[in-house]
């Protein structure tokens, strides 16, 4: 099997960005040490490696299809526009990072969608890993969802891998636990999403989870009011009410998130109303 080009640039992201929070790390997550880090990183990267494999397995000829079926027929936004090589891309670019973060907006919103997403925020201890860490259902779900969005936007798959090989790297130094200057990283925000504004996103108060769902452009939440940064990050509470225990951080746990914990039960509105049963309402 081919390596992709994406795979090699995240792979490479993941270990530098990897080896830099353990030198120098904003959060001192790991009270246990290395062991329990690489434990945690370990179930972390198994989930982003079995999805890689599943999506493979599942979409990979169906986006082909796809694909072929646009273009034989010119549908799709970009196609009807038919601009140069270089300015398509481009727009594919913003327009489906503009559709990461409606989606991602309906995640938080949608209780069904929230239900898998919720596994992303449950990492207590964020770093590096916790950009691979998504349930396989969420990507399922995902990939449906955009077996609809290419053909109507008219993108072709050359540009989706251009925007993943973009996406990865974003998504991995957005999540990791590495300190780095202040001003670099609200001189870096000026375009893409940086740890200072994703470590709000996975904040356990629930006004700062729901906001800053951008992806690799911070622009759209600033646009749609959903930026939000936090003056001193460190007092930022990780991770998400109700699975703190360590039954829903293993790999069993992970999957099972979207069936177990709090808002699986009715009576669970009414002992964890203020919080959840909220969430669920939104
Ligand atoms: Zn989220
Ligand atoms: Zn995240």
């Amino acid at each position: 099997m081919e390596i992709e080009p994406k795979t090699i640039i995240a792979g490479i992201f993941l270990v530098l960005l990897w080896a830099g929070e353990g030198l120098l790390p904003f959060y001192p997550e790991f009270p246990k040490g290395m062991r329990q880090r690489v434990g945690h990183d370990a179930r972390n990267l198994a989930l982003g490696a079995g999805n890689a494999l599943l999506m493979a397995v599942l979409f990979g000829a169906v986006f082909v299809a796809v694909e072929v079926w646009a273009e034989d027929r010119s549908v799709g936004l970009l196609r009807i526009l038919d601009a140069p090589g270089w300015l398509t891309l481009g727009l594919a670019i913003l327009f489906f990072d503009l559709w990461m973060y409606l989606w991602h907006r309906a995640n938080h919103r949608i209780p069904f969608l929230w239900r898998f997403h919720r596994m992303h925020h449950s990492d207590p201890a964020m770093d590096v890993s916790t950009g691979l860490r998504f349930h396989p259902g969420e990507m399922v779900l995902s990939s449906m969802a955009r077996l609809a969005v290419l053909p109507l936007l008219g993108m072709s798959l050359w540009h989706l891998a251009i925007y993943e090989a973009l996406l990865l790297p974003v998504i991995l130094f957005h999540h990791s636990n590495l300190r780095i200057p202040r001003w670099m990283d609200h001189g870096l925000l000026a375009v893409i999403v940086t740890p200072a504004m994703h470590r709000v996103h996975h904040s356990r108060w629930q006004p700062e989870t729901d906001s800053n769902y951008g992806s690799i452009l911070p622009w759209w939440d600033m646009i749609f009011r959903s930026f939000r940064l936090r003056e001193d990050a460190r007092t930022i509470q990780l991770g998400l009410e109700g699975f703190d225990e360590d039954r829903w951080q293993t790999l069993g746990g992970m999957l099972r998130t979207p069936l177990g914990g709090p808002g699986s039960d009715p009576a669970d509105e009414t002992r964890n109303g203020e919080t959840i049963g909220d969430r669920e309402k939104v």
